[in-house]
C-alpha cells in the first residue's frame, strides 16, 4: 500500500493508540465557586460515548461526560471543586447542549481575558 494512502487512512480512523491532536475539542467550564475558568480537552475517540437509537444498533448520538478539577481556584481564592461537565451531540459529532454541575460552560474568549487578567495582576510564579 503506498505510503500517503496509509497517511490518509490513519488521518480518518486514527491510529489506535495516541490519537491526533487536532481532533481534540476544548469545553470552558467557570466554577461557581471561585469564578475559575478551567479548559477541559475533550478527545472525541476515546471521551464520546455512543447513543444508540431504541433497540437498534445505528448511533442516535454521542454524550459525554467529564470531571473537571480546576488548578487550585484564583489567586486569593482558593478552590478545589470537582465541577461535572455533561454534553450531548449529534450523530455528526455536532454539540448540541452542554450542562455543568457546580459552574457553567463559558467560551473560549471569557477563558483567554482571565489569564491576560491573572497575568495582569499577578506574577507569574514560574
Ligand atoms: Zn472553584
Amino acid at each position: 500500500m503506498p505510503s500517503w494512502i496509509q497517511r490518509v487512512l490513519s488521518a480518518v480512523f486514527g491510529s489506535g493508540s495516541g490519537g491526533s491532536a487536532d481532533e481534540a475539542l476544548w469545553f470552558y467550564v467557570k466554577c461557581n465557586a471561585c469564578g475559575e475558568i478551567i479548559p477541559v480537552r475533550v478527545n472525541p475517540a476515546s471521551d464520546l460515548i455512543q447513543e444508540f437509537e431504541g433497540a437498534g444498533d445505528s448511533v442516535s448520538g454521542y454524550s459525554l461526560h467529564k470531571e473537571v478539577m480546576g488548578r487550585g481556584g484564583r489567586p486569593g481564592r482558593p478552590c478545589f471543586r470537582l465541577l461535572q461537565l455533561d454534553a450531548d451531540f449529534d450523530k455528526r459529532r455536532q454539540l448540541l447542549d452542554v450542562r455543568v454541575d457546580g459552574g457553567e460552560p463559558v467560551d473560549q474568549a471569557a477563558y483567554a481575558s482571565q489569564q491576560q487578567q491573572e497575568s495582569a495582576d499577578d506574577r507569574p510564579s514560574e
